[in-house]
């Protein structure tokens, strides 16, 4: 029997409730390694021994500060050793990095978290392991005083986005039993690494141990790690970046204690693991991963956890070290206005010096990062063609700028501009992010002129090369009917008949003479001053000056299509639609001749505007 396909059910319910790839590929991880059972939960401190083993979170914070969640993310833990990382950035930040290298190494000890050995100076081998940790912890003291618990309290807070509290039951127990800690801290004092109350410090350390986090609070404190300090859920700038690239540089090299070595070979993304179960890992520029499970390897790291990092980072494959970019892809056009003008009509004088001169004003469209390559590359483009006088750089489609790429944006505008090269930026607001970046290096150049539009900008170019060349626009002069491109070919005795037809119309600044919609009963030719045609969304269509038509299109359509407003004080012929239809019959000859007129204006337009799709598609 022939059996009928399955009804197509597609909803949008259906759509919605399903899962994002990445959520599904954590999905897959956990019950994968649900079966896991391997290891054992940390007893030597002993209300830790009290976790539940069955316990299994896993969390991933993304940059634009979306938080995947898959099993137990929202059971608290203590976090440990994951502490020690923040704490680092804390000292760095607050003390200066003086202060905390002049005591603390920044070297893999290759020995376990707990290890009591120092290097050949005497001091700690490194923030990660619990030496270097309880020397950061005595610096904060030493500056804060009682203070200093609530100092890392709230810093760590910041990180995570919330209050974070304190496990009073593991506090106690580990500060009842931790003599190797206390060992430790003896060890540093003898050699002037604290100089404080060994008690008083350590029991900083304890308590910062103690912290409770869940897996979700993991991961968005990575996160903010991967996005240099800035909490990508609440914005805030945690850190300074200066401070978190040194912090990823000893989680890299130390995070995984004696197993530091083989994570960063395998793995290749920065981590710290905690001996409450807690594993952080912080993929810079691309996530934060919190997971939770307590039983542990030999190493004192979470067994599920390792296997969670590891099976992310071969899967999307995420190792750090292994990356390629291509600075080729930078520039989405480069063109001249000889094949994409500005939208402003020009009049016969101002077309013919710019036909001469188009190669004087050239426009690089960037997309992506200006980065460190990228940016070089479009110098070296740019160096490659005829100079122009006017170089517009249109950053529109710029999503970030790198300080690499910032500064050597503007080492490349301080040549232009020693070369008399004028560079006008796009597409980029003054309040935005990208603006600031580049003026931080820029600032002092001030001969780059900026336009939000390009169109704008190419505009404003085309106008200085009309003036370098002898011509000159004038807005406040008058213009008559014969002119007008529309009317090109008419005889006095019809053109006299036409203006007979006409009113005179006088309108102020901003005033809107057309408006979308509005059924099209007449149309116009700008005698002075400035108007521009907008869509109703506010792009900005075609600017005209006096000696140009506009609402012309009433010949062909009903209705207007676009707005009409002033830019200046202007004055217009408009000429019924009605009154076209009687001039039409007494002078059949003329009005053939100004359809004639308006579809080459029209197949100009096209062809302009096929070419500027065809910039963005060929290059
Ligand atoms: N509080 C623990 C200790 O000092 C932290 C160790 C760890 O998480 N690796 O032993």
């Amino acid at each position: 029997m022939k059996q009928s396909p399955p009804p197509v059910t597609a909803t949008t319910a259906n759509w919605t409730s399903s899962k994002p790839p990445l959520l599904r590929f954590l999905h897959e991880c956990h019950a994968e390694f649900l079966a896991e059972t391997g290891g054992a939960v940390a007893n030597y401190i002993p209300e830790l021994g009290k976790a539940d083993p069955a316990h299994f979170g896993i969390s991933l914070a993304t940059l634009d500060g979306h938080v995947y969640e898959i099993g137990d993310t929202k059971v608290p833990f203590t976090i440990q050793s994951m502490s020690k990382p923040f704490v680092f950035a804390l000292a760095l930040d607050s003390l200066g990095a003086g202060r905390v290298e002049s005591v603390i190494g920044v070297e893999p000890s290759g020995d376990p978290f707990n290890s009591i050995r120092l290097n050949a100076e005497n001091h700690p081998f490194n923030p990660m392991v619990n030496a270097g940790a309880i020397a950061c912890s005595g610096l904060i003291h030493a500056a804060r005083g009682n203070g200093a618990f609530e100092c890392i309290r709230q810093a760590l807070g910041r990180f995570a986005g919330r209050e974070l509290g304190v496990d009073e039951a593991v506090y106690a127990s580990e500060s009842a039993t931790g003599d190797r800690n206390r060992a430790i801290g003896y060890l540093l004092r003898n050699n002037s690494v604290i100089t404080e109350n060994v008690p008083a410090v350590l029991d900083v350390y304890f308590r910062q141990c103690a912290i409770l986090v869940t897996a979700r609070d993991i991961a968005v404190m990575a996160a903010t790690l991967a996005n240099r300090g800035i909490n990508p859920v609440t914005g805030e700038q945690v850190m300074t970046p200066y401070a978190i690239a040194r912090t990823l540089s000893v989680m890299t090299s130390s995070g995984m204690y004696d197993f530091a070595g083989e994570w960063i070979y395998r793995v290749g993304i920065p981590a710290k693991s905690g001996v409450g179960g807690g594993i952080l890992a912080a993929l810079p520029a691309r996530l934060g991963l919190g997971s939770y499970s307590p039983k542990l390897d030999k190493h004192g790291n979470s067994v599920r956890g390792i296997k969670v990092c590891e099976a992310l980072s071969a899967h999307y494959d995420l190792h750090m070290l292994n990356r390629s970019d291509d600075a080729r892809h930078s520039i989405i056009a480069d063109y001249n206005i000889g094949k994409n003008p500005s939208r402003r009509v020009r009049r016969p004088q101002e077309q013919e010096i710019l036909a001469k001169h188009f190669q004087e004003v050239r426009v690089i469209e960037l997309v992506g990062t200006l980065s460190l390559s990228n940016v070089d590359y479009v110098s070296r483009r740019l160096a490659g063609g005829l100079r122009p006088q006017f170089v517009i750089f249109d950053l529109r489609r710029v999503t970030a700028t790198t300080r690499a790429g910032a500064r050597l944006i503007s080492e490349a505008f301080k040549e232009l501009a020693e070369l008399g090269v004028t560079v006008i930026l796009s597409g980029i607001k003054r309040t935005s992010r990208e603006w600031t970046t580049i003026s931080e290096w820029t600032g002092r150049l001030g001969n780059i002129r900026d336009f939000y539009l390009l169109d704008a900008a190419i505009e404003w170019a085309e106008d200085q090369i009309v003036y370098r060349y002898g011509g000159s626009i004038d807005f406040l002069e008058t213009t008559e009917l014969s002119e007008q491109p529309l009317l090109a070919g008419l005889t006095e005795e019809e053109l006299t008949d036409l203006a007979s037809r006409c009113a005179i119309r006088t309108y102020q600044p901003n005033e809107k003479i057309i408006a979308a919609g509005d059924p099209a009963t007449s149309l116009f030719f700008l005698r002075s001053g400035v108007v521009h045609v907008t869509l109703p969304d506010g792009v900005r269509l075609a600017t005209l000056t006096a000696g140009t038509a506009f609402g012309e299109m009433a010949l062909l359509e009903p209705q207007r299509s676009a707005d009409v407003l002033t830019d200046m004080s202007a004055t217009a012929y408009e000429l019924p639609i009605a009154d076209f239809a009687h001039f039409r019959k007494q002078h059949p000859r003329a009005c053939e001749l100004i359809m004639r007129n308006l579809a080459m204006l029209l197949a100009n337009r096209l062809i302009l505007a096929n070419a500027k799709v065809d910039l963005l598609t060929s290059t």
